[in-house]
């Protein structure tokens, strides 16, 4: 019998509608599979915990949070409260303190509708882009002198260490020979003459020891235009903070927005928990209403099990999810359907149940 514990940070706004689903989906498994169980321990901490308690998560949250195998984490954001602070305070200090270094963000078209790409709708997007996530443009250094003055100057400093550069690049590598498909990096070389000269040079270093991976480069601007126009040609891509968390939405526009975007927060040494979450926030907007799109959070689901050696069932959910969003009355309001979140969940555990 395999058990693991997982934190659940439902967070605020569509936050707890879509964990709720995604953790439907897991007890569905646990009935499925007398090998495998999960235990769930919630964690109120949010924006509503900030406006009552002053603060994002209890002090010694960190400390809460450090024996969970994983974390499960819905959204984080309120109309009066500045994103900075409560990304800064929750999100930002869990990925810091955990070393939470490696972003993983597939970007897959499920169905050839959902793509705003017409032409591209019969071809196939699948990649997997791996962002660097600890340290790199936003590693949040610099200096702001002269305030006021007609010399004012304002130096926001990317910090590339060796060190955080060689392990987010290595880990693609190694993404890109296990799944036996291309890595490409994406940089900017001729205009960012440190960092990006710097990290250029650690990506070809790092591929003298994976001869067997193909290998390219891009400039982010010359990617960001082949996303749009022929993103087939990417399979694993490489890429820093700043230029993943750009990429990352184009690769969620072209595959059908926020509804469906999932991403990991691994700590690949499994020092500490690693924190898995839709891409989206917390859309004030259609919070309460019943029809946020829970299929984001139901990935990160597939992404966690695939984390913890489980990748069977990782699969499984995965393929649950392209059969279940081939039909339309299996589709929240954001895809064109009028499913709700509940349904969308059902309906799913329902899927499950027949294809094991
Ligand atoms: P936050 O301040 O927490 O980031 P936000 O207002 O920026 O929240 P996001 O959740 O980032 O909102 O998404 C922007 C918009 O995309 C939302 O207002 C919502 O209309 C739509 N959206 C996001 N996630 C979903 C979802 N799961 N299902 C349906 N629509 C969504
Ligand atoms: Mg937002």
């Amino acid at each position: 019998m395999k058990h693991f514990t997982i934190a659940l940070v439902p967070g605020d706004g569509i936050g707890p509608e879509v964990i709720a689903e995604g953790v439907k989906v897991l007890k569905t498994i646990e009935e499925l599979d007398s090998e495998l169980s999960f235990s769930f321990t919630e964690f109120p901490w949010g924006c509503e915990y900030y406006l009552n308690q002053g603060k994002m998560m209890d002090d010694d949250g960190i400390n809460q949070l450090r024996h969970f195998d994983a974390i499960y984490l819905g959204a984080v954001g309120y109309p009066g409260v500045p994103d900075h602070i409560s990304l800064r305070d929750l999100l930002l200090r869990i990925r810091k303190s955990f070393d939470q270094y490696v972003n993983l963000r597939p970007v897959l078209l499920l169905h050839p509708s959902f793509t705003p790409l017409k032409d591209k709708a019969e071809k196939d997007i699948d990649m997997l882009v791996i962002r660097e996530n600890s340290e790199g443009e936003y590693a949040g250094t610099g200096d702001w002198l002269y305030k006021g003055k007609p010399e004012e100057v304002v130096l926001q400093t990317g910090v590339f260490s060796r060190k955080g550069t060689e392990r987010i690049i290595r880990y693609a590598y190694e993404e890109a020979r296990r799944l036996n498909k291309t890595l490409t990096s994406i940089s900017k070389g001729n205009a960012l003459n440190y960092s990006m000269v710097f990290w250029d040079e650690v990506f070809e270093e790092v591929g003298k020891e994976y001869p067997d991976v193909t290998t390219y480069s891009y400039l982010v601007d010359a990617a960001s235009l082949y996303f749009v126009s022929d993103p087939e040609r990417f399979e694993v891509v490489v890429t820093s903070n700043l230029f993943g968390d750009i990429v990352t939405d184009i690769g969620a526009g072209i595959t059908g927005g926020l509804g469906l975007a999932t991403g990991a927060n691994i700590n690949p040494e499994k020092d500490y928990p690693s924190m898995f979450e839709p891409v989206h926030g917390s859309a004030p907007d259609i919070a309460g209403k019943g029809v946020a799109n829970p299929i984001a959070a139901i990935w990160s689901v597939s992404q966690m099990l695939d984390f913890f050696g489980e990748e069977t069932w990782g699969k499984v959910v995965l393929d649950t999810i392209k059969g279940l969003t081939v039909e339309t009355e299996n589709l929240t309001p954001d895809l064109g359907g009028k499913a709700t979140t509940n349904e969308v969940g059902d309906r799913f555990a329902e899927k499950l149940k027949e294809k094991w």
